[in-house]
């Protein structure tokens, strides 16, 4: 996707915005952009570079995202609503057009990455407590300040962010300002990765946001004691807002990533905020056990979307029966009594009976957790709590032992 309307090859060392901006590394990439390390000779600090391919519907998407985080940055001047942060933005010519670029604050590893350098093991409680805060924060502001829903929340889109600033403590961080391009720096940020890019690359996984993370298991470097951020709260921001829509502006019918899907998209029965809070109470899970809550796929004689239905239903109980048959395309997945067409024997498995006999969380925990979380996974939208609400629940304030996950006390109380 190197070419005319495509990405924009970066080199380290590359300016932008007239030198004030510095390419450093690459952080990421997505389907519309690339994303980098940058240093800001203006305000000596690193930001993250979010280069858009070029072509006009890109463009079009990155003014649309720019729109957005300018309202979402207009209406939280104190920077603390556990949302990325639009620092700028600007137009770059290069030889495949001319791009779009956001520059936001740089933040860490994303709650995805969290998750595997756990090792699929799930975090203590309390670790997911802090985390579902700044998610309810951030889902508190956009709703019912900003208005918008986010519509693509997933862990990959949640990031979190260090409280060691790199350019304050270069020596803790890790990362130091390259100002010049180096000799032998490579096309695209490395496909033919240098020595140099190696070096720094492995800095800087080494000092972003290794907050308690285990990082052995990657064969990266596990990161000191010392630098180990255990004790310091979880802190976490919602980014990606290329398919945010202000409520009143709704304009696609398919919205979400799969696992994360509301029933209402699948049936396309109307959406509006609650299906950010939907995908909220799949991100819950998924951090306290690991395991995706919803993992679809398509079988023999049914679709994703009906298998979707059916787990579903299977850890939730049967849909009722107006819900069910009250979408557009109800009628591809249930009959007129509301049961699906394809898949007849449905294996139910409680929330709580699965929380305690395949993730080894004790009764109480189980408890405790699904009365926090099952209410957002009403199958009725409107009957959903709000952020507002889901802040004021007990369950966020609660605290158990240190240092254990849930997983291990489950277990410990069962040796018990
Ligand atoms: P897309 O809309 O193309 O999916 P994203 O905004 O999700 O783009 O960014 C792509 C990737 O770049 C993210 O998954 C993340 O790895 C990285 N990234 C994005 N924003 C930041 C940021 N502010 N700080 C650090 N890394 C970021
Ligand atoms: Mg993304």
């Amino acid at each position: 996707s190197y070419r005319k309307g495509g990405y924009h090859a970066v080199r380290i060392g590359d300016p932008f915005a007239a030198g004030r901006y510095i390419a450093q590394r690459k952080l990421g990439w997505g389907q519309f952009s690339t994303v980098w390390l940058a240093y800001d000779t203006q305000s000596s600090k690193y930001v993250a570079l979010k280069i858009q391919k070029s072509a006009q519907q890109f463009a079009q998407a990155a003014l649309h995202e720019i729109d957005v985080l300018s309202s979402i940055a207009d209406g939280d001047p104190s920077n603390s609503k556990c949302v990325v942060r639009l620092i700028d933005h600007f137009k770059h010519s290069g030889p495949n057009g001319q791009h779009l670029c956001m520059v936001l604050e740089f933040l860490g590893d994303s709650l995805l990455q969290l998750i595997r350098f756990n090792r699929y093991k799930g975090l203590e409680l309390n670790k997911v407590r802090e985390i579902c805060k700044c998610i309810l924060i951030a889902l508190d502001y956009l709703h019912r300040e900003v208005g918008i829903i986010h519509t693509d929340l997933k862990p990959e889109n949640i990031l979190l962010f260090s409280t060691i600033d790199p350019a304050k403590d270069p020596v803790r961080s890790g990362l130091t300002p390259i100002l010049e391009r180096p000799e032998g720096g490579t096309l695209n940020g490395g496909s033919t990765m240098n020595i140099i890019e190696k070096k720094l690359k492995r800095r800087a996984r080494r000092a972003v946001a290794n907050i308690g993370v285990r990082r052995d298991s990657m064969g990266v470097e596990a990161p000191k004691p010392a630098r180990c951020l255990d004790g310091i709260d979880m802190r976490c921001k919602v980014v990606d807002f290329g398919n945010a829509c202000w409520a009143d502006k709704r304009f696609a019918e398919e919205i979400q990533t799969r696992q994360y899907r509301a029933p209402e998209v699948i049936l396309l029965s109307g959406y509006t905020f609650s299906v950010d809070m939907w995908s909220f109470a799949c991100i819950a899970f998924e951090l306290a056990t690991g395991d995706m809550m919803f993992a679809p796929k398509t079988g023999q004689g049914f679709s994703e979307d009906e298998d979707h239905l059916a787990l579903m239903m299977e850890l939730l109980g049967k849909m009722p029966r107006k819900i069910a048959v009250g979408g557009a395309r109800s009628k591809d997945f249930f009959d007129r009594h509301g049961d699906l067409k394809r898949i007849r024997r449905l294996k139910f498995l409680p929330l709580d009976r699965l929380l305690v006999t395949k993730y080894k969380f004790s009764e109480t925990d189980a408890r405790e957790f699904l009365e926090f979380l099952s209410p957002l996974l009403d199958f009725s939208p409107e009957k959903r709590p709000t952020a507002q609400q889901c802040l004021q629940h007990p369950w966020l304030n609660l605290r158990s032992p240190d240092g254990q996950s849930n997983m291990d006390a489950g277990m410990s109380k069962l040796k018990i």
